[in-house]
């Protein structure tokens, strides 16, 4: 008899996980807030390590369609009258699938989640729009969980993969709203005729400092430029929300003087949303990812900030480890406690070293002063590639 699995939340973390838990041979239903499934945003890049997952959830082809393959990771100086000046350099492309035996990908969001969700439902996994999960009671032999509309559903295992505000983490962790930064990203999505030809290469560009980065890449096969400004900004915003809307003026309000090339990029934008970027402590122990019939994964378990541009990264893999430990229960290895607690043990210290290095690399990126001669000085020396090659996170 396969068992039930719920998830709570159909974004990239929850639809993998749905189709991780299916190929385990679990019966799937998926519980989302709002009214359809879909994704907002922008872009992401997506590391060896999370284009592994695709493949192994057999996603990969059609994700890659709508995908780019930068050619290489340049990092280059942000600073007015510098003009962008190359600071290192680490070649992708051929080079990074033939160092980790999986390519690195930039797409866009939609793109990612379309992909994932054709998959769940050529699966026959259950996917619930309108559906917002609110209250959770775990019981002995299974999981209750409700409905805002008052609905009642049940299984054998409950996973929060509901984000950065979840509402199945208290079940697990009593710490509270996550912790709002004075980080702010603004992004934005340039058709690709807008930008200067010198700027349409299929790379991944990080403009660095101070007090702000930008990252850039192409998304949507090429059509489009993914731009992200994150700067040190002051912002109100109601509680819980992100993907405000964005105003150039206050972006080059917070930014002050940068190099030319960026300053055209950010003219170029024809529109901005803006995410007042959240983080918790990182993960201290397993209890926090899983404890009984309840598990956390992606942002809802270990929320970061975007600088190792992981965190949909940490969610894929999560959702592969899981995947593996349902299909433990599957084979009466495990009991289903037992399976989630391995998930947990598997993960937790992984994640928290993500949620270090991605907080770390955000003190690096801003760098002022000494710190700043420091940094270029150390990518230089190692010609980019011995900084900005992670082995220990792409060949994971
Ligand atoms: C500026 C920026 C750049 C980034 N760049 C990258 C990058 O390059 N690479 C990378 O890997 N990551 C990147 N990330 C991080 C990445 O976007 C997130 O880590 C990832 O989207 C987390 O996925 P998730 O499925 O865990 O959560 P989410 O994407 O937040 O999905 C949660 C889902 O749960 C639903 N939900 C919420 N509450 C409930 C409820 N109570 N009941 C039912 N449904 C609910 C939501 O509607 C949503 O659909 C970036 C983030 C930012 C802010």
């Amino acid at each position: 008899m396969s068992r039930g699995l719920l998830i709570a939340g159909g974004g990239i973390g929850g639809l993998a996980a749905a189709l991780a838990a299916d190929r385990a041979g679990w019966q799937v239903q998926v519980l989302e807030q709002a009214a359809a499934f879909s994704e907002v945003g922008a872009g992401v890049q997506l590391g060896p390590n999370a284009t592994r997952v695709l493949q192994a959830l057999g996603v990969l082809d059609t994700v890659n369609e709508a995908a780019c393959a930068p050619q290489r990771l340049l990092a280059r100086d942000a600073r007015a009258g510098h003009e962008g000046r190359i600071l290192g350099s680490l070649p992708l492309g051929a080079d990074a699938t033939s160092r980790y035996g999986a390519p690195y990908l930039t797409v866009h969001r939609a793109d990612l989640h379309a992909g994932l969700r054709k998959a769940a439902v050529q699966a026959g996994v259950s996917l619930q729009a309108g559906r917002r999960l609110v209250s959770v009671r775990e019981q002995v032999d299974d999981v209750q969980v409700q409905s805002d509309d008052g609905v009642a559903w049940g299984g054998d295992a409950l996973v929060g993969a509901d984000g950065l505000w979840s509402a199945v983490r208290p079940a697990l962790v009593g710490d509270g709203s996550p912790r709002a930064s004075d980080h702010v990203a603004y992004r934005a999505l340039i058709p690709m005729d807008r930008v200067a030809p010198a700027w349409r290469a299929h790379e991944v560009i990080a403009w660095l400092g101070p007090r702000l980065h930008a990252v850039t890449y192409p998304v949507r096969a090429g059509a489009l430029l993914n731009l992200v400004v994150v700067v040190e900004q002051a912002v109100e915003g109601p509680a819980g929300g992100w993907d405000l809307p964005g105003t150039g003026e206050r972006l080059r309000e917070a930014m002050g003087a940068v190099c030319t090339p960026l300053q055209a990029l950010v003219e170029a934008a024809p529109s901005w949303g803006l995410w007042v970027l959240h983080d918790r402590t990182p993960v201290a122990r397993a209890g926090e990812m899983a404890r009984g019939r309840i598990a956390l994964l992606g942002d809802a378990a270990h929320p970061m900030r975007p600088y190792l541009a992981q965190g949909a990264a940490m969610a894929l893999e999560d959702a592969h480890a899981l995947g593996r430990c349902l299909g433990a229960v599957s084979d009466r290895i495990l009991d289903v406690e037992a399976a989630l607690q391995r998930y947990a043990l598997t993960r937790w210290q992984r994640v928290a070293r993500v949620q270090r290095r991605a907080r770390r690399n955000g003190e690096i990126f801003h760098a002022t002063g000494p710190v700043r001669l420091a940094r270029d000085w150390v990518i230089r020396a190692a010609g980019g590639a011995r900084v900005m090659d992670l082995p220990w996170l792409y060949a994971h």
